[in-house]
């Protein structure tokens, strides 16, 4: 990635790791990051895992088993700890098609010439298969330096487009995001769905309401449990008998396939390092700033100005939905009422838009969840 561009910042993110789980004695772990500096310090990454894990049977035995796994269990130590560990392992698709993807993207952003507001991180991460190691350290370090990580494009299995069972499917992308409802892992999922269907409207996104896959982890979900927003992007149809497997090779893979992949994720990805942050929607302390007023029938919305939005967009649907339906530009205002309109009976958000119609993805009006009050009954000693 050096070579790509003297923009790009290219460096080992270096940690020792005490031995723990599958990691038997202290090892160097080095996650790859490529960082092209925006106008602003926030940050839009887009990452792949390059190591792998190849053990018999694969996941397809694993499946078949039909055995139920926690994907938070940690992982148990190989029953013979002096077992050479160099059974061959090619993982060209788990994590070789995600992590192709970042390196290509970091090449065609380093060198579009184009003058981004978010900083965009390249993030190559290793130690997934031992239990999203490079990416918790990553994370950790976040949280400690206060890193300002506005969303994670994660980028695992994505290069195949026939399934094990011979569903084939090279149309369709999923992505996974986290609950609750209205979580900014969600909203980026809907925004990867309006923008990459925009610009590569030969390619569907399919938003998962779910963190990952059943019993399956990936590296977004590090990031989404430290309070990050990130979501995980997946092949449609997955071959489970060439993952985890000595048959992760090139003929699993579809070149065209993971083409459009990295077309959707450079299209969202690059409209929201240009757009101006979301908008926050919430008072100092943390109530939604959503009301009634003036009628007491009205959808009054109020929001704080994002740096560089020279208009925004607010939307909405009936409370009981997935998708945005309903949506309305404002010029540069922070506060737009809907006359009649109920508030309990819908759900508002409010994206930010440049000057180029750049738009951030939405920030939702959210209730917050109300603690229980214990009621004491009399005679009680408390
Ligand atoms: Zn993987």
């Amino acid at each position: 990635m050096r070579g790509y561009s003297p923009k790009l910042q290219v460096s080992f993110d270096a940690y020792q790791v005490a031995p723990q789980g599958r990691i038997l004695r202290t090892v160097d772990l080095r996650n790859v990051i490529a960082i092209l500096p925006g106008r602003s310090p926030r940050r839009v990454y887009v990452s792949g895992h390059y190591d792998t894990v190849a053990r018999a049977g694969g996941q397809g035995a694993a499946n078949a088993s039909g055995a139920p796994r926690d994907p938070d269990a940690p992982a148990p130590p190989p029953a013979d700890p002096n077992a050479p560990l160099d059974n061959l392992a090619p993982g060209v698709n788990d994590d070789g098609s995600g992590t192709a993807l970042t390196i290509e993207l970091a090449r065609v952003f380093s060198q579009s010439g184009i003058d981004f507001d978010a900083t965009l991180v390249f993030m190559c991460h290793a130690g997934e298969e031992q239990g999203l190691v490079g990416a918790r350290l990553h994370a950790q370090k976040a949280v400690a330096e206060k890193i300002p990580i506005e969303a994670v494009f994660n980028n695992d299995i994505v290069g195949n487009d026939k399934g094990g069972n011979g569903i084939v499917d090279g149309a369709t992308i999923r992505v996974y995001a986290e609950g609750p409802e209205d979580s900014p892992s969600r909203e980026l999922a809907r925004f990867i769905q309006r923008w990459g269907g925009r610009y590569v409207p030969s390619h569907r996104v399919r938003p998962m309401a779910r963190p990952d896959r059943f019993g399956r982890g990936g590296d977004h979900s590090a990031y989404n449990q430290l309070g990050f927003t990130a979501v995980g992007f997946r092949e449609s149809r997955e071959n489970f008998t060439r993952q985890h497997d000595v048959r992760d090779t090139f003929e699993g893979i579809s070149l065209p396939y993971l083409t459009q992949n990295a077309r959707v994720n450079a299209a969202a990805a690059a409209t929201l390092a240009l757009a101006p942050p979301p908008p926050v929607v919430v008072s100092e302390r943390g109530q939604p700033m959503i009301t009634r007023a003036p009628s007491g029938y009205d959808a009054n919305l109020k929001w704080n100005a994002s740096p560089g939005a020279v208009a925004y967009r607010i939307f909405w649907r009936e409370a009981w939905g997935a998708d945005w339906q309903h949506d309305l530009l404002v010029g540069n205002v922070t506060t737009a009422v809907l006359p009649n309109t109920q508030i309990d009976d819908f759900v508002f958000g409010v994206a930010a838009i440049d000057a180029g119609g750049h738009e951030s993805f939405v920030t939702a009006y959210v209730s917050p969840a109300r603690a229980n009050t214990a009621i004491r009954t009399a005679g009680s000693q408390q």
